[in-house]
Formats: structure tokens, C-alpha cells, sequence
């Protein structure tokens, strides 16, 4: 049914811990908006170097400690198995991307950060990604736990599946799959577990 797949990266294969609420108050982003918003509507290029040095710190700390998300490692060890390409598309920055993926061994050569395309939900990412493959974007599905990434999804015109794994996110209404845990999506995608 699918012939690829795009990850989102935090809360979805990798657990970093990343302080939302310590990066809001130390960057001064109010709840409700995207930090890599505030820091682009940000007037002075002072301000906006500060806060996005203080994201930086964060993201480098979470991914030095980030572990995997349970089943995650084993979901990416059989779509390898099964040759199904994957592709990750992050709003973190490219090198705190790069330590997580090297020092959890994900194994995937398409990394799509956010020096590399537009932020999510924007759906640029996904669509290098697609190309990258050489599929359409509707053979795809792109896995993530947020809003921006169903939203990224929609834009692009590729399915979405939600990682929900407490049960309750508010964003279940946007995805066209929602899974719990991922042997659901070993089941989705091949009918078997990991
Ligand atoms: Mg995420």
C-alpha cells in the first residue's frame, strides 16, 4: 500500500526531553507559538541571533541524552529489512539532527533539517523527500506526533499517521491513521509485527 515513509524525528523516533517550557521562557515565545515562528518574527537580528542560540543549547543537550521511542528501533530495523525506503523531516537543526542519528544509529541517508527546506508545516521537506525517492507523495506516509506534521502531511498531499502513544492528542482529527505504538504501524504497513 505505502512504498516509503518520512519521520518526524522528536517525539516520534527519538525521545530528546527537549524543555519546551524552559525554551519559551528563556527565549521569551509565548505558548501557543512555534518557536522557529517567534524567532522568525522577531525584529532585530540581535534578538533573533540570542534566541536562536538559546534553542540551540537545548537541542544539543536533548540530543546528546535522547534515547528511542519504544518500538521505534525495531520498526526502522524492519522496514530496512524490508527495503522500504525512509526518510526524516525535523524542525531541529541539522546538527542536532546528525547527533541524534548517529548516536542512536537510525539508519536512514535522507535527512531533511531545518536549514534544509521550510519548517514544517510548510511541506517542502516532504516533497525533497519524495523526490529523493523517486515515489509520488501519495504512496508515502509521513509518521509524526504533532500537528505540523499532519498539517505538513496535508500540504503535500501525502497520508499522515498520528504517534499518539498517551492516547489523547488533540491532533487525532487531522491524520488519517492514528497508531498507539509502533508494532500498529509494522501492522499497517506490511499486515505483521516487528
Ligand atoms: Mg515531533
Amino acid at each position: 500500500m505505502f512504498r516509503g515513509i518520512v519521520f518526524d524525528l522528536d517525539g516520534t523516533l527519538a525521545d530528546s526531553r527537549l524543555d519546551f517550557a524552559a525554551m519559551r521562557t528563556e527565549t521569551g515565545c509565548p505558548e501557543g507559538t512555534g518557536l522557529l515562528e517567534f524567532l522568525e518574527h522577531l525584529d532585530s537580528d540581535t534578538e533573533r541571533a540570542r534566541a536562536h542560540s538559546v534553542i540551540h543549547k537545548y537541542e544539543m543537550q536533548g540530543a546528546e541524552r535522547a534515547t528511542w521511542i519504544d518500538g521505534a528501533e525495531s520498526l526502522c530495523s524492519l522496514l530496512v529489512k524490508r527495503s522500504m525506503p525512509f526518510g526524516l523531516f525535523t524542525r531541529n537543526s541539522r546538527e542536532a539532527a546528525l547527533l541524534m542519528m548517529e548516536s542512536l544509529g537510525i539508519p536512514t541517508p535522507v535527512l531533511v533539517a531545518r536549514e534544509d527546506a521550510a519548517a514544517k508545516p510548510d511541506p517542502e521537506g516532504l516533497l525533497h523527500i519524495a523526490g529523493h525517492f523517486e515515489l509520488d507523495t501519495a504512496e508515502m506516509l509521513c509518521v509524526g506526533d504533532f500537528r505540523y506534521d499532519l498539517e505538513a502531511a496535508a500540504n503535500a498531499g501525502m497520508p499522515s499517521c498520528l504517534f499518539d502513544p498517551t492516547g489523547d492528542s488533540p491532533h487525532a482529527p487531522l491524520a488519517d491513521f492514528v497508531i498507539n505504538r509502533f508494532d500498529e504501524l509494522a501492522q499497517l504497513l506490511f499486515g505483521d509485527s516487528p
